[in-house]
């Protein structure tokens, strides 16, 4: 994959909040945040193509058959996966990529892609874990342990991750990881080139960003 934006893979258990924070990450900044295709059925207020692409089993096959998933994964009996083409069209075209997935599916990224900052969020707690699971409302009482159980599992992979940022104020972890962002587009293996460019007198813009 040739790339001109990163892809910045925003991952950790249920209820740690990713969701959250990469809504607020999205206000602040001018990343775009990949739409996954799932075969879940959508929740109140959930619009297809803005929050998901929703498909039924049959057509979320024929895109595996396809190719077209950079990855996908079964997460509590439905299929979710994320684009291949957009997600590779916008680091074509130079803009920061957020693929907000479950661990197995930023796993399997991280087999592909070398260069993508992965960020693992974890709660301030495991009380507060649950809590969160239970105020979300939307689960029954059984797939409401189920998640809690798996988070309580998924934590143990934070070791694969490059980062892991506490989400105890959303504020708090937007900052953290804007601020891992500056620092990733500081780092001499991706800026090496603008730099030997700039030797000539060329200042590459993309330099000051
Ligand atoms: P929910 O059903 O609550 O929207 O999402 C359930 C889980 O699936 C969350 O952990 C979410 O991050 C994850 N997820 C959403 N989209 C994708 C995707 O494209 N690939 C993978 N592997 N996981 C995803």
């Amino acid at each position: 994959m040739s790339k001109k934006g990163i892809l910045i893979v925003i991952s950790g258990p249920s209820g740690a909040g990713k969701g959250t924070i990469c809504k607020a990450l999205l206000e602040r900044n001018e990343y775009y945040l990949s739409i996954s295709a799932t075969t879940r059925s959508p929740r109140k207020g959930e619009e297809d193509g803005i929050n998901y692409y929703f498909l039924d089993r049959d057509e979320f096959k024929t895109k595996i058959e396809e190719d077209d998933f950079l990855e996908y994964a079964e997460v509590y009996g439905n299929l979710y996966g994320t684009p291949r083409s957009k997600v590779q069209d916008m680091l074509d075209s130079g803009k920061d990529v957020i693929l907000e997935i479950d661990i197995q599916g930023a796993l399997r990224v991280k087999d592909k892609v070398d260069d993508g900052v992965f960020i693992f969020i974890l709660p301030p707690s495991m009380e507060e874990l649950k809590q969160r699971i239970i105020k979300r409302g939307s689960e029954t009482p059984e797939s409401l342990m189920t998640r809690f159980k798996s988070a309580y599992q998924e934590i143990n992979y934070v070791s694969k991750y490059n980062y892991a940022v506490v989400n105890d104020t959303v504020d708090k972890a937007v900052r953290k990881i804007e601020s891992i962002l500056i620092a990733e587009k500081c780092r001499v293996d991706r800026i090496k080139e603008k730099i030997l460019d700039s030797k000539e007198g060329l200042i590459h813009e993309q330099l000051y960003d």
